[in-house]
């Protein structure tokens, strides 16, 4: 119940930030065509980013192609200072945020869902917003976003995330209507629910060479889509079919309140070269205790997806209790290992497989305790015949093939044996 109304207040938010946005009036087929042309049209443009101070005091300024309404607030663990604007076109230096000065560790920028662009700042002690605004362009400069941070000790870093004021409840984006589509539940055949990880703000890894998981995974999953939809037999629903970031309780949440039968997540790896080179790609299902230390690791570094977004987990609740994992979990957990079988078996003729291609770990993702879950990472970005792969059309279609290959074969056997009550 909690869960629900959670969301409930998430889909409120995000009907009043729409309303907010809306003041830029901008069409939503305007706002996809311009991503997808990685064209900017109307939406104000960030060309520079520079930062300044020390560890007591630290100013961070954005340049704006035209002012922008903001609104700043802090999360803890880890201290982060998250601000929202209204969408905007990043066009910043190469590598900027990947390393900070003063106060700020590191920062991330981009999409948080459509019509609102987030920036999310690291800190690397408590601090606070001494004051966050937009100057006006004038006299030839142009419009300037300014964030001064104020180093402060622990205690009073969370006194003020009590009093931040959050009147858009971290700006969440409301379960997603993927495609524009309510489910239709007089539709009798079994729903398979893709989720491409990561997205918008949370590009996922990074290969050497620039590609983002964020934007693989969303190509393999749509062209997965492509395969199941045509050939008729299942429903497809997508946590998220674009650019923008979805918190991991949601991606299980749409799942669940869809009734799926069938969750599969899509992700890439990478691998420091000081670890090694590890290659392949590996199919993981949902276990309390990680099957090794790479798949526990692996599991960390997913489930941080939310940490980067700038989500706050505080009302999350910090685990599917234990109890229901145990008890609702282990009919689904069995079928989930058999679909990770199957998936493992057919990628074989396709992918390069990791030496160890069926692992479990606590993936927030697959937490659902009444929809078989899997996690598949396709390749390493950081190997490069993995990478060669991953950017390959032909390899994309293929993989896609033998993924919707698997779920076929696992639906037919059990929701024929096994109906489920949509219908
Ligand atoms: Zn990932």
């Amino acid at each position: 119940m909690k869960g629900l109304e959670r969301m409930a207040v998430r889909a409120a938010s995000a009907i009043l930030l729409a309303i907010l946005f809306a003041a830029a009036a901008i069409p939503a087929l305007d706002s996809a065509l311009g991503q997808s042309l990685g064209q900017s049209g109307s939406y104000p443009v960030a060309t520079d980013v520079r930062l300044a101070g020390d560890l007591v005091e630290t100013r961070l300024v954005m340049d704006l192609s035209r002012k922008v309404d903001l609104h700043a607030f802090t999360l803890a663990n880890p201290y982060r200072v998250v601000v929202d604007i209204p969408e905007v076109v990043f066009r910043l230096p190469p590598k900027a945020g990947e390393s900070g000065h003063g106060l700020i560790k590191a920062f991330r920028f981009g999409l948080m869902m459509e019509g609102g662009s987030r920036i999310v700042l690291d800190l690397a002690k408590p601090a606070r917003v001494q004051k966050a605004f937009v100057m006006d362009a004038a006299a030839g400069d142009p419009a300037r976003l300014v964030l001064d941070l104020v180093a402060t000790d622990r205690a009073s870093f969370l006194r003020q995330i009590v009093l931040d004021e959050k009147p858009l409840t971290q700006r969440m984006p409301a379960a997603p209507q993927p495609q524009g589509t309510e489910v239709n539940n007089s539709d009798p055949r079994p729903l398979v629910v893709l989720d491409p990880g990561h997205g918008g703000i949370d590009t996922g890894t990074r290969a050497p060479t620039g590609e983002l998981e964020k934007d693989i995974v969303l190509d393999v999953a749509k062209r997965l889509r492509a395969r199941i939809e045509s050939a008729g037999k299942y429903r497809v629903l997508m946590t998220r079919s674009d650019d923008t970031y979805v918190p991991l309780a949601e991606r299980v949440a749409v799942a669940r309140k869809a009734n799926a039968a069938l969750f599969v997540s899509i992700h890439a790896d990478s691998l420091p070269h000081s670890e090694g080179d590890a290659q392949g790609a590996t199919v993981y299902t949902l276990s309390n205790k990680a099957s090794d230390a790479e798949a526990a690791q692996v599991a960390e570094k997913e489930n941080r997806a939310d940490v980067v977004a700038g989500v706050d987990l505080k009302d999350e609740p910090d685990d599917v209790a234990g109890i229901l994992i145990d008890l609702a979990q282990r009919e689904t957990k069995a079928f989930s290992m058999q679909f990770a079988h199957k998936l493992v078996a057919d990628l074989k003729g396709v992918a390069r497989l990791h030496k160890e291609p069926l692992k479990s770990a606590g993936f927030r993702v697959l937490r659902a305790p009444d929809v078989p879950s899997v996690l598949v990472e396709l390749g390493y970005v950081s190997n490069r015949n993995d990478l060669r792969s991953l950017m390959s059309d032909s390899w994309r279609d293929r993989t896609a093939d033998s993924i919707a290959k698997a779920i076929d074969a696992y639906l037919s056997t059990h929701v024929a044996s096994a109906p489920r009550s949509t219908n």
